[in-house]
């Protein structure tokens, strides 16, 4: 290590980005010569990556030299929430960033995170986008109708625009890693664990190289999950709903009783009211028994106690397993 500054630790999660690890790395040298009273530690967690993405990363290790790159491999691919896991819990920096390696949170905004927490006495601070330049329109109204629901019906607060990039103290690192639910969604914890949080706002920026590897659909199962994993409301919605068609029904069921008995005996077939009742039961029952299944699913997996994610490799505390040799 340079000095004895603190340690700032950047947690980068990756998925098939091998052209953009040297990138991200020259990137954090450029930004830390301009804040040289702080040392760097990069901890890519590689997460399953079928590229050469962990080639990429061991040469990074090698070339830099002063120990300042980690790596840890996941066995497979886990997701990104997974990874931002591993590296959470093995990190040992003063300070812990979590950020994209595609350089689309930028670096940049290191400097304004720190100066927030040591400066101004705020525990984290998150980036949040403010224009959504480069983002495809229906991906832009979906993600502003999530942010609508989810803040309406759960009882987390969620910040338009707010991204997972963001730096903390080892405080607020603790608090999230205490957290082992394993359908992780990571801006609900964050906001969730609460803490004092400063946003700092920037415009969005285009991948460095590589693509996404997030699909709308990837995109609705995430926010599905989000909705999921922090709303019980959904589940109470449920119980009302059931209870208004009950009475709903006992309503219609005395105002047919009562034009039947101004009908012929005849003319009644009763046809249209038994379909009515059985399609419109039917629906109520089976979203009830969906929306029990959800959770039910949910709690099947936490029990279950899976690890959250498996190493199939690491270079974290080799320098202490050489010392011993
Ligand atoms: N990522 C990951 N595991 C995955 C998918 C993505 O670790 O299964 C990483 C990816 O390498 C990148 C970050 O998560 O560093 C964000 O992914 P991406 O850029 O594809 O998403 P977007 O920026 O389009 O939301
Ligand atoms: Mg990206």
């Amino acid at each position: 290590m340079k000095n004895n500054g603190k340690i700032i630790e950047l947690i980068v999660p990756c998925y098939n980005e091998e052209k953009c690890i040297v990138l991200f790395y020259n990137k954090i040298k450029d930004v830390f010569a301009g804040m040289p009273e702080y040392d760097f530690i990069i901890t890519y967690i590689d997460d399953g990556s079928k590229d050469h993405t962990m080639e990429e990363i061991k040469k990074i290790v090698s070339q830099d030299g002063a120990g300042r790159v980690q790596y840890i491999s996941l066995s497979r691919n886990f997701g990104k929430e997974a990874a931002l896991y591993a590296g959470l819990s093995n990190c040992t920096g003063d300070y812990v960033a979590v950020l994209d390696a595609d350089l689309q949170h930028p670096p940049e905004l290191l400097k304004d995170m720190v100066s927030a927490i040591e400066e101004e006495g705020y525990d984290c601070a998150s980036a949040r986008r403010v224009t959504r330049k480069g983002e495809p329109f229906i991906r832009s109204l979906f993600s502003r109708a999530f942010y609508h629901v989810i803040n309406h019906l759960t009882v987390i607060d969620l910040m338009p625009g707010s991204t997972d990039y963001r730096l903390m103290k080892r405080d607020v690192v603790e608090s999230i890693v205490s957290m082992t639910e394993k359908e992780r969604f990571t801006k609900g914890i964050y906001a969730w664990v609460g803490f004092k949080n400063k946003w700092i706002e920037y415009e969005n920026v285009e991948r460095a190289a590589g693509k996404t590897t997030w699909n709308f659909w990837g995109l609705v199962r995430y926010a599905y999950s989000g909705f999921i994993a922090f709303a019980t409301t959904p589940l109470r919605g449920v119980i009302y709903m059931g209870m208004l068609v009950v009475l709903i029904s006992v309503i219609l069921a005395i105002q047919i009783y009562i034009t039947a008995l101004g009908t012929p005996l005849t003319d009644r077939t009763g046809y249209s009211t038994i379909i009515i009742l059985i399609l419109f039961f039917g629906g109520v029952i089976i979203t009830i028994l969906g929306m029990i299944g959800e959770y039910l699913a949910r709690i099947y997996m936490e029990v279950k106690n899976r690890p959250i994610y498996l190493t199939r490799e690491t270079n974290i505390g080799q320098d202490k397993a050489d010392e011993v040799k």
